[in-house]
This record gives structure tokens, sequence and C-alpha cells, in this order.
């Protein structure tokens, strides 16, 4: 217990020193934004006790209405902001204002280079919150008294590193937030700039923003209202506030459901991506409201994590207001709602996929990686995903859809083909794509890492099978193309070939499955494929990475017979003495390690790559 007579002195967790540090050193021209904040503070404050009084009425017995007032002092400097809502106990002061929640605060913090530091969205977006007003302020004071409890406390700091909590006297629950403000920050003492801040930032607050008589907002949920009603900049207003966000809305969903279910959905994609997107926890950020009463934000169940990029609200009048968030999760309503969420998210981007391909192409940068865990994650819903996916081609410039790559897709050609590698570019160059080139066969070029994880669990689309072009043999002769009549005879190059497989069998053993002429190659000596059944050469390389795998399994060496190199290797080969050349022996080894480091691989005996390379290379000089 404390000494109730007693001031106590605190040193700030580390992450928020180095927070206050930068926030209170920041050049950042939006300081306005601090008023925001404590407004978005207070209102929670609110929706807690009001939530909290559904199951202990006592709470809020003899004042049931929130509101929030704004008050400013010209004389004494000073502008606050209070609050009738749940306030805080001494236990809640030291545990809410000293330190950061937050996970993967101190791994941000050391991510921002000083550039960074002055470019405060930045740190905006990460929710910097109660701390902004020392952007403002040199010194700042709380005064509150937990609803239900007849103590009241007194936090104070000049956020200088250290803050004091001592006994203090309020008459009502909630609490009232003081900033002493500094001579630099004089503007936001002076009343209509005060007003009109609350009113860029705050219209839509639920509760009442009052300032001396008048109420400044419209105190409306804005997500009530009629979706027409809503202009864009209330929607961008009420995403900032909501999302802790700087950019606009890419996209706005905003629409009642009427039904034997009723719910509002307001949701947004963001235009660039949330810091924390491809954190391992895969938190989402929409809030749950049942009947305008806010009860959590992203509860288990309500939407995939495969959509959590989305912000904003969901309001049901159809979910129970007492219901715990265990129970919750496993409610039949909750999947019902989710079903539709999914279903109207999936269907508006689709819609904007097809009307504006551009704008697309930006939110698939963002968050296409995060939308393809879908098809590994929901399989039921897995056509509506792979209809919003766009992929990289080496048929278009931009992206393609599924569909028109199965509308270009040539006579005899079954299967949607694609190549998987870790690097755009280097996909983009690989040796295997040459032939489908040649022919003009379509493929897509995956890069992305989950692309590794989703085509495992995507055999087709709409009947046609997806087929890796590094596996198998490669369907190419089946397929009718540009040379497919030409005047070349491939059927006799396989049988010139015999000799030199027979060489490079013996000398390259183990190392390779098999060695084949190839149908794939026209620019190239040499490819490297997985033979039909065994594992595709980019999984093995994604067990490898997680240690799943310690060597990689032996490949099929393809060669290309019209290549140059290749015919004068055929030649040697045939020669007498072939199994004694070494020049022939030194060029197995060199055309097996040139097809690894075309996969973006590395040869197993550097030393060994170099010496013969210098070998071949000396002899040639
Ligand atoms: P956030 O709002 O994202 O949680 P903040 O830095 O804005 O982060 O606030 C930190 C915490 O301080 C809040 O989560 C809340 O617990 C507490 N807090 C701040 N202002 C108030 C207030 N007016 N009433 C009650 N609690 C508050
Ligand atoms: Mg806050």
């Amino acid at each position: 217990m404390t000494d109730s007579n007693t001031k106590e002195e605190f040193v700030f967790q580390t992450e928020v020193g180095r927070l206050l540090d930068i926030v209170a050193g920041s050049l950042y021209s939006n300081r306005e934004i601090f008023l925001r904040e404590l407004i978005s503070n207070a209102s929670d404050a609110c929706d807690k006790l009001r939530h909290a009084a559904l199951t202990a009425p006592s709470l809020t017995e003899g004042d049931p209405g929130f509101r929030i007032g704004l008050a400013l002092d010209a004389k004494a400097k000073t502008v606050s902001v209070s609050d009738n809502g749940i306030g805080m106990s001494h236990d809640d002061l030291l545990e809410t204002l000293g330190t950061i929640a937050k996970s993967g605060t101190g791994a941000f913090l050391d991510q921002l280079g000083d550039d960074d530091k002055q470019n405060f969205s930045l740190i905006g977006q990460f929710g910097v919150g109660f701390y902004s007003a020392f952007m403002v302020a040199d010194r700042v004071d709380v005064v509150t008294r937990k609803a239900g409890e007849d103590e009241a406390w007194l936090w104070s700091s000049d956020g200088k590193g250290a803050f004091t909590i001592e006994p203090a006297t309020r008459d009502e629950r909630g609490t009232t937030v003081t900033l002493h403000i500094k001579k630099d920050a004089k503007e936001f003492l002076e009343d209509a700039r005060l007003r009109h801040i609350v009113a860029t930032y705050s219209d839509h607050v639920g509760f009442p923003v009052t300032f001396g008589e008048e109420t400044l907002n419209a105190a409306s949920a804005i997500w009530a209202r009629a979706p027409k009603d809503v202009t864009a900049e209330q929607h961008t207003e009420f995403y900032h506030h909501s999302a802790h966000a700087f950019d606009e809305p890419w996209l706005t969903i905003h629409n009642r459901v009427e039904g034997v279910l009723s719910y509002i959905n307001l949701l947004y994609v963001p235009s660039t991506q949330p810091f924390d997107l491809f954190n391992a926890e895969r938190k989402g950020h929409v809030k749950l409201y049942v009947n305008r009463v806010f009860i959590t934000e992203d509860p288990e169940g309500l939407l995939p994590s495969y959509l959590r990029f989305l912000r904003g609200v969901v309001d049901s009048e159809d979910l129970s207001l007492n219901i715990s968030r265990e129970m919750l999760q496993t409610d039949p309503k909750l999947a019902k709602i989710r079903q539709g969420l999914v279903r109207r998210v999936l269907g508006e981007l689709k819609k904007k996929a097809d009307k504006a391909p551009d704008e697309y192409a930006t939110f698939w940068r963002n968050f296409g990686a995060v939308l393809k865990e879908g098809l590994v994650e929901d399989g039921p819903t897995q056509e509506k995903i792979l209809e919003v996916c766009r992929f990289a081609s080496t048929a278009a410039d931009g992206l393609t859809s599924l569909e028109d790559y199965a509308s270009r897709m040539k006579e005899g050609q079954e299967a949607i083909y694609y190549i998987i590698g870790e690097d755009a570019a280097q996909v983009a160059n690989s040796p295997q794509l040459e032939g489908f080139r040649a022919k003009d066969v379509e493929v897509l070029l995956l890069s992305d890492p989950v692309d590794d994880f989703w085509v495992q669990h995507v055999p087709s689309f709409k009947d046609k099978p997806l087929k890796s072009i590094t596996r198998g043999g490669s369907d190419l002769d089946a397929i009718a193309g540009e040379e497919s009549s030409g005047d070349e005879a491939p059927a006799s190059a396989d049988a010139d070939l015999s000799d030199l497989i027979a060489v490079l069998k013996v000398e390259l053993g183990d190392a390779v499955k098999d060695v084949r002429p190839s149908k794939r190659l026209t620019d190239s000596p040499v490819c490297l494929v997985a033979d039909e059944g065994d594992m595709d050469v980019s999984l093995e390389r994604l067990l490898r990475r997680h240690g799943q795998m310690a060597e990689g399994l032996a490949r099929v060496l393809e060669l290309n017979p019209d290549h140059d190199i290749i015919k004068k290797l055929v030649l040697r080969a045939k020669a007498e003495g072939a199994a004694n050349d070494d020049l022939l022996k030194d060029a197995a080894h060199l055309l097996l390690d040139q097809a690894r480091i075309a996969d973006g691989d590395s040869p197993p005996d550097a030393a060994a790559f170099a010496r013969r390379l210098n070998v071949v290379l000396g002899s040639a000089l």
C-alpha cells in the first residue's frame, strides 16, 4: 500500500524516455494532433466505463451521462481536457502513464533513423497517444479518480525522464489532463484555434465535447449515420482517429446489413502499410461495438487474419452486450457476421481490381502478400480470394489475374504455369523460362515468401491445374506455338547427346538425379529442374531455410542440345579417350554450378568452382 500523504517519484520505462525525447524535440508541424489524442483517450475512458457499467451499474449511479470537457485558461497558460469516464487508480497510473504496453516498441524505436524522427507520421502511426502532449507542454498534470473508488491522484511530469504521483482531491469520477503550454506553442492558447482543431479531428467522437456552455461536436457515432451522409473528409478524420493513421483510406466500405442478423460495418483499407503488418501476432485492428457500446478491438473470430490490414468498426445490435470474450469467439452469430464481412470485402476489392487496375496495383503491393495467406488458411473462400489475386507474369507489363491468364492460354496448353524464386528480378531471368518465352507461353513470376506456401494448397483455378515450370517435364511439345512447326529436328538431338550424358552422369555422380536433354532452354546451356514427383525447388529452398531439411535433393540437370557449348562437348564426348578428358570433367562441374547460380544458389565448393573456371579460361585464352 502507498502512504497516502507522500509524493512518490518514478522513472519512465526506457522506451517511454526515448519516445519522449523524440516527441519533445520534434519539429513536427502538426503538433495540434495532441488534442485529438487526449480527446480520443477521454472518449476511450467513457467507452470503458459504459461497458463496465453493464455488469456493475453502480459505477455510474447518479451520473449516467458521459461528457468530455475542454477548458482554456489563457492567464495560467493551460489547456485541459476532462472526462467522467473510468478514471485511473494509483496502480493504473503507474502501469499506463509510465510504460508503453505495445509489444515491439523497443524494436520499432531502434528502426527509426534520424530523419524518421522528424517525420512524425511514422511515430504517430505507432500511436504516441498521451505522450504527444509533451509536444506542446512543458508540464502535464493528470488528476484522476477511478469510478467506484474514493481516492484521487495527481500524476505530474515535465517529460524529462521522471514523473510523480501524489494524493489529490476530485469530486467526481474521471480524469482531467492539464497541459502547461510551452512558450513556442502559444497558438494553442487561442479560443478559435482550439475550436478549429476539435472541428477538424474530433467531430465524430461519440460523446459531447463541451467548451464552456457550448457543445463542439456532432456526438453521434459516424458509422451509424446513413452512408451517403458521411463525407470523404469525415471518413478520413474518423479513420485517422480510429486507426492512429496519417494516410488517406485507400478504400472505404460502409454499409448496413439488415436481416436475421443486423450489423453495420465501416471498414477502411489503408493506402500505406501499417508498421505492424508483418508482426508475428498478426493482430487485426477492427473494433467491435454492440449497439454503439465499444466491446473490444480485434475479437478473435470477427475477421480472419489475412484481412488484418483493415481498420474501422463493426457494430451489431444482435450480439449480447454482456458476452465474454471467450464466449464471443464461439458465438455462431459472430461467425455469420464474419462470413458476411469477408464476402463484402472481397467483393469490393474485386470491383476495384476490375475497374481501377492501376490503383489496385498499389493495394496489391501493400497487402497482396497478406491476402494470399487466406489461400492457405481459408479453404472455402479460396476461389474468391484467387479472383482478387494479381501476379507478375512474362506476358504482362503490370500484373495479371488468373482469369486473364486463362484467356491467353495457348492451344494445347492445359496448365497455368508459374515459377517461384526469392527475388523478382532473378525469377524473371531464370533459364527455365526460355523455352516458354520462345513459344510465347505465359508464366507467372512469384517471389513473395508466402508464394511457396499457397501453391501447395491451390491445385487448380477453374479446373486448370497450376504447375511449376521447375518440376517435371516441360509440356512444351504439346503446346502449339510460334516455333512448333519449325524445321529444326529436335528429336534427333536426343540421340546425339547420349555420349555426353553418359560422361556427365559418371562425373557428377550423386550430385544430380539425372541428366537429360531439355525442351525448355533456348539461350542457356543448362538448367536444373525437380524430377516429376519430387519436391519443387522453391519449397525445398524454403524448408532448408527453416532448418527442416539439411541438404537439398539431387536435381535433374537439363542440357540445351542447340547450345554451342553443348554441341562442342558432344563432339568431345564422342572422341576417343573421353573418359579421361580432364576438360570434359571440369566442364561437367562448371555446368552444374552455373545452373545452381542461375537459381540463386551458390556452388557448394566455391574454391573448386574457381579453380575449374580458371583452368577452362586459361585454356581458352
Ligand atoms: P492508447 O490510447 O493507444 O492506449 P495512450 O498513450 O493514448 O495510448 O494512453 C495510454 C493509456 O493511458 C490508455 O490506454 C489508458 O489506459 C490511459 N489513459 C490515458 N488517458 C486516460 C483517460 N482520460 N482516462 C483513463 N485512462 C486514460
Ligand atoms: Mg490514446
